[in-house]
């Protein structure tokens, strides 16, 4: 009887030796290589029921090797809040963010810039560890930060247009990129598409395979053009700059060494601001009925509503598909950490489909998450709120978690648990406001025809 227990005995600390090398066999990089995709505006209940159709196969792909999330988004449910909530780990409150726009001396409003912001950006803290990050069109980012690496401002698309469509000499946006050299590369790189190729926006639909929407909107309107659905009347503008982040981002995936990449893009947050209108004219009208009775919407009607309404949003995230591929493909050859997220859903309200503005009792919906990697467990669903991001991509780098951020890394995506330190981080350079009124003008435009303020 004994020798048997030594035996079992044997054999359990063998098994559990074997579990643990097991474990340990998993190789997680010393510095590893971060990617993150922002897209503003998707969620789940467009994505999923177009995934169950058979439609959207790499959203598919990258759902089930993913450790993914409803992502707790916060209201105000404004964009440029939430984007630097996710890049800083921090609320509003102690960011300084707060809304689009504030008050300066005289009453006369200004869009809020990246020298209002109290504390470091992950780019920041990055940078004064040493790594190089890239980041491109993140909102509220002008004028650049000095870090290691590259940034591309927000205000660079709209630098762009002002540019290419209103002739506007572009020696006069040279601050919206750090550093300049490659505000001249980012020129030169469009100027030969643009102008010396003559992609027009007809070429830039081709390219971004997605059908006229002005056309389509005149052809079921019988309208002579578009002027009605401001967003339309803009509609060449968000074109182009879609188009503009997609380039950079390619010249970037192709040329750059880098710690850390951070791309964002403004679709499919503008064209869900007025899909529905490309819904079964019958349909949308019972459903405009039933908003403007401004009784509350059941949830029932809600979920036929979003089932409805994917198959609009499809070709913007179809397209997108492609751009997801490519860094998906890169990251894995590198072993690097891949997290595609998204600032908040939207949802039906008695306003209409949005995400801001909402009724009181109605709380801020969802966005996506999702995040690849070595150790990264697959087809897991956890918890996590836009605040978690910074947190995370700090706690997957080996690096102190911030002492006084708001999130928490979200340990439970990873199958190897890292050790947590902490530190306080503190924003170590000033970056002073600069005021360009002809682009302030321009913003404030497309703000108002977004409907946001
Ligand atoms: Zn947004």
């Amino acid at each position: 009887m004994k020798r048997i227990n030594v035996i079992i005995a044997i054999f359990l600390v063998v098994i559990i030796f074997m579990g643990t090398s097991c474990k340990n066999k998993i190789k997680i990089p010393k510095n590893p290589k971060v990617y993150v995709i922002g897209i503003d505006g998707a969620d789940w209940d467009i994505i999923d029921p177009l995934i169950k159709q058979g439609k959207l196969s790499f959203f598919k792909k990258l759902k089930e090797e993913s450790s993914w999330s409803r992502l707790k988004s916060f209201r105000p449910t404004l964009s440029a809040v939430i984007w630097t909530s996710i890049a800083t780990g921090d609320t509003m409150i102690k960011h300084g963010i707060v809304d689009w726009l504030f008050v300066k001396e005289n009453n006369i409003k200004v869009p809020y810039s990246n020298a209002e912001k109290r504390v470091p950006s992950i780019w920041e803290i990055f940078s004064n560890f040493g790594k190089k990050s890239i980041v491109l069109h993140w909102y509220v980012t002008y004028p650049p930060d000095h870090i290691k690496g590259v940034m591309v401002s927000d205000i660079f698309s709209v630098a762009m247009s002002e540019v290419f469509f209103n002739n506007k000499d572009y020696k006069d946006f040279k601050d919206t990129v750090y550093p300049e050299l490659y505000y001249n590369k980012m020129y030169r790189l469009l100027k030969k598409e643009l102008t010396d190729n003559n992609i027009g926006y007809k070429e830039m639909l081709k390219y971004l395979e997605i059908p006229d929407y002005i056309e389509i909107y005149k052809k079921t309107y019988n309208e002579e053009n578009a002027k009605r659905i401001p967003i339309l009347s803009n509609w060449r503008m968000y074109i182009l700059k879609d188009y503009i982040a997609e380039k950079t981002l390619y010249y970037f995936l192709r040329k750059s060494k880098f710690d850390m990449l951070l791309w964002y893009s403004r679709m499919p947050d503008v064209f869900k601001h007025f899909a529905s209108i490309f819904m079964d004219k019958t349909y949308l009208e019972k459903i405009n009925k039933l908003l403007a009775s401004k009784k509350p919407i059941p949830e029932k009607t809600e979920k036929e509503f979003e089932a409805k309404l994917s198959p609009v949003v499809e070709p913007i995230l179809k397209h997108k598909e492609k751009l997801l591929k490519a860094i998906y493909e890169k990251a894995k050859k590198e072993n690097a950490y891949l997290i595609i997220l998204s600032d908040h859903g939207f949802t039906l309200t008695t306003k209409g489909y949005d995400h801001h503005g909402l009724e009181k009792r109605i709380k801020a919906p969802d966005g996506i998450l999702m995040i690849l990697g070595p150790d990264v467990k697959k087809n897991h669903e956890v918890k996590a709120s836009v605040l978690d991001i910074t947190p995370t991509i700090l706690y997957l780098s080996n690096k102190p978690l911030g002492k006084d951020m708001d999130g928490k890394p979200i340990i439970d995506a990873f199958q190897v648990r890292r050790k947590i330190t902490f530190k306080k981080y503190k924003k170590k350079q000033k970056i002073k406001k600069k005021e360009n009124k002809e682009i302030n003008k321009k913003i404030m435009k497309d703000l108002k025809t977004i409907g946001y303020i």
